[in-house]
């Protein structure tokens, strides 16, 4: 579904991503973990277009997708989150939603139901402003924004950044429930744990480069990992 090879980006002469290869299959959650200034956002964006590639090569679909503008992939389905909750604080939280659409005449009610499903708490809150709403209600936003797009495969980037635990663990539900839904999910963690509890299989990017991949099982055994990212001796 995405097939990422031999990507390299940075910025301004510095390359940051050097060489990184991973593939996403339909229906899998993947997990990319690794110390802060690996390059994990870089990668994310990189994949979306937002950062030009200086080599490899993006797939999705079986298509060719590097370096193609972010809104183009977005409509083709590959749908990025990014970092941060990034809503728009003065509309109302049906109008956050809506703006995902602006482009599509049909299929915006249905997917305003499927959202608000998903999200009870985001149809209770829909006349609030978003700015008024809790940290962990305004990364449900920014999720519910995704979904409002229809997504084919979502790249999350740090979802629970800044949430109290038990918050963090109802956004890790949520995306449990949207990859039931059959959505493939690119999850970007610091918090490997719940991300490699939830994730079928995991990549560990370090420097740049991918250090070591497995079933999420494998590399929550592995003793290095546990060191490394899980705070265990
Ligand atoms: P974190 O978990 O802290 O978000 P990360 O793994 O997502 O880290 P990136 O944000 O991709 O890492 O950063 C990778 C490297 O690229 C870091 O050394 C960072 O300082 C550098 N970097 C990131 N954004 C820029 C930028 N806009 N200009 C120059 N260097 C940047």
């Amino acid at each position: 579904m995405l097939r990422v090879s031999d990507l390299r980006a940075g910025y301004a002469g510095i390359e940051v991503l050097k060489g990184v290869s991973l593939e996403v299959g339909p229906g899998e959650i993947v997990a990319l973990i690794g110390a802060n200034g690996a390059g994990k956002t870089t990668l994310l964006r990189t994949i979306s277009g937002l950062i030009k590639a200086s080599d490899g090569r993006v797939e999705f679909d079986g298509a060719d997708a590097t370096s193609r503008p972010t809104e183009a992939l977005a409509r083709a389905g590959l749908v990025h989150v990014p970092e941060g909750r990034n809503v728009f604080p003065r509309m109302t939280v049906r109008e956050n939603l809506l703006v995902a659409t602006w482009r599509r005449g049909s299929g915006v009610s249905e997917d305003l139901d499927r959202t608000s499903k998903l999200f009870p708490i985001l149809d209770q809150r829909r006349n609030q402003q978003a700015y008024t709403l809790s940290g962990g209600e305004q990364q449900m936003l920014a999720l519910g924004r995704a979904i409002m797009r229809d997504p084919r495969l979502l790249m999350l980037d740090e979802p629970s950044m800044g949430l109290a635990p038990l918050v963090a663990s109802e956004v890790f539900d949520l995306i449990g429930k949207l990859h039931q839904g059959g959505t493939p999910v690119l999850l970007v963690e610091q918090n490997a744990k719940s991300a490699l509890r939830l994730a079928s299989r995991a990549y560990v990017l370090v420097n740049g480069s991918i250090a070591a991949e497995g079933s999420a099982d494998e590399l929550l055994s592995s003793d290095m990992i546990k060191r490394a990212y899980l705070g265990e001796n």
